[in-house]
């Protein structure tokens, strides 16, 4: 029964042992009123709790709950990724594991679907439960991709959505390893459209995105779809050239008027080193950061690795390597 599916939702587990058994309920409540065949695949990221047990005890009762279980924790991305890897449904959506997205708004997105949309994002109208501090860094986030990306990644959307066979094979053949899923969602294009939702708050448990992975998501968004932060190098630039340039005639003038030791002496000159020398640390700062990820591109190592696997024996080949994709040859030993 359940050898094509015909709707495929992904959830990317982080140590949710409190919300695995809803966040189960939920989906079948939500899936079965639809009346057509469907698959849960959950990704174990390396949990540190009882989640992979937890999840190991629905899918022994229930062979639509598919598991892949990794090695350790990859992030919340790959995880996405590995699931996404692992779909075979016709549509495909993806969803957070703490029920702050709701399952139930998978039937509105269904509807869109089969309108004729081949991508269904979800907006959140409002967060609820959430620090200010995370609402505010998000909204500036949000808006600071929008402004400076080539994409038009749609404002205050997460990576709940909905997503047509076709989008998700596109997907899926984009092996690259710093991944903003979202916004390789919009790259890819189609016809998209979006639903609004209320965020709510986590279910169970606290969040899985510390302040370091929320910088590195947003600096993998940023370097995966912008040169902005290269460019804005040649702007510093000519500023401080063209200041260097107007500092002549006026240290001069005004060294006339008001005397030669008018600026004069060490501090002036340190200071300005100090200044200097910021900026261009800070720029070489940037430029590691996009060679960082050439050297992650070059290595062509697997996005992830799988311990096990659940209710899904020999159904898709899962990982491939960057280089694999894109079919380059291994490097001879
Ligand atoms: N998650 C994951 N790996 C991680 C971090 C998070 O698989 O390293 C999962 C987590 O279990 C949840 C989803 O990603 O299902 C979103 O995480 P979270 O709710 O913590 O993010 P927030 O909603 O706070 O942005
Ligand atoms: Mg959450």
């Amino acid at each position: 029964m359940t050898d094509h599916p015909r709707y495929s939702i992904v959830a990317p587990i982080y140590n949710e042992e409190g919300n695995i058994q809803k966040l189960y309920e939920r989906i079948r409540t939500v899936m079965d009123s639809t009346g057509e065949p469907w698959e849960l695949v959950t990704i174990n990221d390396g949990s540190r709790d009882r989640s992979l047990e937890l999840l190991e005890e629905i899918a022994a009762r229930d062979d639509r709950i598919k598991i892949i279980n990794f090695a350790r924790n990859f992030g919340h991305q790959i995880a996405v990724t590995a699931g996404l890897d692992h779909t075979s449904g016709d549509a495909v959506v993806v969803i957070d594991a703490d029920l702050q997205d709701p399952p139930e708004l998978i039937l509105e997105m269904i509807e869109r679907w089969k309108a004729g949309y081949q991508v269904v994002y979800a907006i959140r109208q409002e967060r609820k439960g959430e620090s200010w501090f995370k609402l505010m860094t998000a909204k500036v986030f949000y808006r600071l991709i929008y402004r400076i990306t080539d994409v038009n990644i749609p404002l205050d959307t997460g990576d709940f959505r909905l997503m047509d066979r076709a989008v998700v094979d596109v997907l899926n053949s984009m092996r690259e390893h710093n991944r903003f899923i979202r916004g390789m969602t919009s790259w890819i294009g189609f016809k998209q459209t979006g639903v609004s939702y209320v965020r709510e708050a986590r279910e169970w448990g606290e969040t899985k995105y510390p302040f370091k992975k929320m910088v590195r998501f947003a600096m993998d968004a940023i370097t995966g779809f912008s040169y902005f932060p290269l460019q804005i190098m040649v702007y510093v630039a000519f500023i401080l050239g063209l200041l260097a340039v107007l500092a002549i005639p006026v240290i001069a003038l005004l060294r006339l008027a008001l005397g030669y030791e008018f600026l004069g002496g060490q501090v002036t000159t340190i200071v300005l080193l100090l200044i200097v020398s910021a900026f261009q640390l800070f720029f070489l700062f940037v430029m590691g950061q996009y060679v960082a990820r050439i050297y992650d591109e070059a290595r062509g190592r697997p996005l992830y690795i799988v311990a096990t696997k659940k209710n899904l024996n020999g159904v898709k080949p899962g990982a491939l390597s960057s280089r694999e994709a894109r079919k380059m040859p291994e490097p001879e030993v």
